[in-house]
């Protein structure tokens, strides 16, 4: 491909509004243009890493013998109104009236449709197990729309429904489908932890997320070191054994500390301008020196645990965390640091903001053994919720750290739920009537791209995972009026097209603009062709390497594979 023929709008500057560092690379780059809230046109170069997500996902699904269909985003809102979740899904379904005032809305997930087409279908065990997928635009009205491709109103879903005639298929299907999507998540570069997770409207009640730990992530998970254990704090909420959080109290909750019973006297307390507090908030856990990073909203009570380090780790804690802290980051991290944690952790009455945060010291609204060091530690936190959901003891899990991340994926077990309400039945070995058993799995396709970018920034733009850049190779010839560099770039661009996607810059345009606009594509591999063309020679790079290096052209095959 001709990169003077191909359409890259890129920018100097991002647009304001862009927040998270993959939308900004996204709309930098050229990738992906809003064209209004949540909602984007996939660009050439934003198309092609789709393009191949999707490939990767059509791949992976074929090697589990899962087929690919199609179903209609025009839903009618009878087909919801049979599974009752037209009035329960609220107000995220985009919902419209036909000419002849009949209510239909756009597909936000596709359960009741593939109960419909599929499982009414299916009338006697022997055509189970089966799963079908699809690689579809949804929409869902989302409140805020935001991240660019992280949180949008119409994004790409891979989903895809299994249908079982027993417990042990859809079993045997869950767990498919699981590893497919660790393949996945691995071809395309996305580092993933499954956790355990809320079913929210799905209905079902087995459910494990797959959480891409990242810096803008809107979820907070629980990891411990080996890489063992990981749960989504979302969790805490919707398991019994935690009552609810107060809905909206305006104060702190009473503690036992008077000085600290409002935002501004813990930003007194803690020494950090009240404006900082809304945003973080420093805490001991226990005599284990362990410091809790806590954000949070406008909102006390919607504060969410950040991360938790243990004393020397604080030694190398991000520098924008700590200024969001102390007020400042001046001085470098580590004698800010050390002293931060002495600090506290010699400050008894820090046990109690832990209770105001959790809500602990009001009897109403506590969650059960909240109270710090009296029933339990706040290690224990993960017990608690792996406990719940009928797993095994508690895996060896300490310490524990907590990492915000983006939900990639989501696979349920969704049982009966569906084809009871809806009416699917087949006709056992002994000829007797029972509801297909279904699981539901998803991927945010969209989603992952931006989590893929998340991951793999680097200072002036990205690196792509092999498999899902854009391009493979990017060749860059410097002066475009120089025969020698021409002739030798078009070898190249010929050769190396027969095997991997080349873009050739072949623009009239400074070096410097090639170069800022190569950082921004991320091909894995760069070769430019400049002076040292005469003598066969190019100069190539990878994304993440500082400097480019000296090639001559007949060891390039050898470095490209
Ligand atoms: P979230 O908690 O982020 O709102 P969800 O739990 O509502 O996501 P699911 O119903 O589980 O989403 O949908 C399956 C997958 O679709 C999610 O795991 C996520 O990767 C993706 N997804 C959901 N909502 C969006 C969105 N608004 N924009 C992009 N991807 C999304
Ligand atoms: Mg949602
Ligand atoms: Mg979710
Ligand atoms: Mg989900």
């Amino acid at each position: 491909m001709r990169q003077s023929k191909f359409f890259m709008p890129t920018l100097k500057e991002a647009p304001a509004d862009a927040v998270a560092e993959s939308h900004k690379l996204m709309i930098r780059g050229g990738y992906i243009r809003q064209v209004t809230a949540g909602v984007y046109a996939y660009l050439p170069l934003g198309y092609r890493v789709l393009r191949k997500a999707e490939g990767i996902i059509e791949q992976e699904m074929d090697r589990i013998n899962v087929p690919e269909m199609i179903m209609p985003h025009l839903l009618p809102a009878t087909l919801w109104q049979e599974s009752g979740r037209y009035k329960k899904y609220g107000a995220e379904m985009f919902k419209l009236n036909d000419r002849h005032g009949r209510e239909s809305l756009l597909g936000p997930t596709h359960e009741e449709t593939f109960t419909e087409i599929v499982a009414k279908n299916l009338k006697s065990y022997k055509q189970m197990p089966l799963a079908l997928y699809q690689i579809q635009t949804k929409f869902r009205d989302e409140n805020r729309p935001r991240f660019g491709l992280l949180r949008g109103r119409e994004f790409v879903m891979l989903d895809g429904y299994s249908f079982a005639a027993n417990r042990e298929q859809l079993d045997e299907q869950f767990d498919d489908q699981k590893s497919a999507y660790f393949k996945i998540f691995k071809r395309a570069g996305v580092t993933v932890h499954p956790v355990i997770a809320d079913s929210g409207t799905m209905g079902g009640k087995n459910s494990t997320e797959f959480q891409a730990p990242a810096a803008i992530g809107e979820d907070t998970i629980a990891t411990n070191e080996k890489g063992t254990y990981a749960a989504n704090l979302e969790m805490a909420k919707s398991i019994d054994n935690f009552k609810q959080e107060p809905e909206e109290p305006k104060e702190l909750n009473k503690v036992a500390t008077p000085d600290c019973d409002t935002i501004e006297k813990l930003a007194k307390f803690l020494d950090v301008p009240a404006t900082r507090i809304v945003k973080s908030i420093l805490y001991i856990a226990d005599d284990q020196k362990v410091l809790v990073l806590i954000r949070g909203d406008k909102q006390i009570n919607e504060v969410k645990l950040g991360h938790i380090l243990d004393a020397d780790e604080v030694r190398e804690a991000d520098a924008e965390d700590l200024e969001a802290i102390t007020g400042s980051a001046k001085g470098g991290v580590g004698p800010i640091n050390a002293n931060w944690a002495d600090k506290i952790i010699a400050d008894e009455t820090v046990k109690n903001l832990y209770n105001v945060v959790v809500g602990a010291n009001k009897t109403d609204y506590q969650y059960k053994n909240a109270n710090l060091d009296r029933d339990f530690k706040v290690d224990e936190f993960a017990d608690i919720r792996v406990a719940n959901e009928g797993e095994p003891d508690p895996v060896d899990h300490l310490p524990l750290k907590f990492t915000t991340s983006i939900e990639v994926g989501h696979i349920f077990k969704l049982g009966t739920y569906y084809t009871k309400t809806m009416g699917a039945d087949f006709l056992d070995q002994n000829g007797k009537a029972q509801p297909v058993i279904m699981g539901s799995y998803g991927i945010g396709v969209t989603r992952m791209l931006s989590a893929a970018v998340e991951q793999h920034l680097t200072e002036r733009g990205v690196a792509w995972p092999k498999e899902i850049a854009p391009f493979t190779i990017h060749l860059i010839q410097m002066k475009m009026k120089d025969d020698v560099q021409t002739e030798l770039a078009e070898k190249l661009e010929k050769e190396l097209s027969a095997k991997y996607d080349v873009l050739y810059d072949d623009r009239n345009e400074r070096p410097g603009v090639k170069f800022n606009d190569a950082d921004l594509v991320g091909a894995p591999i760069r070769i430019t062709i400049g002076r040292d063309a005469k003598d066969n020679i190019v100069e190539v790079k990878q994304p993440t390497d500082e400097k480019a290096a000296k090639l001559s052209v007949d060891e390039l095959e050898a470095y490209i594979s």
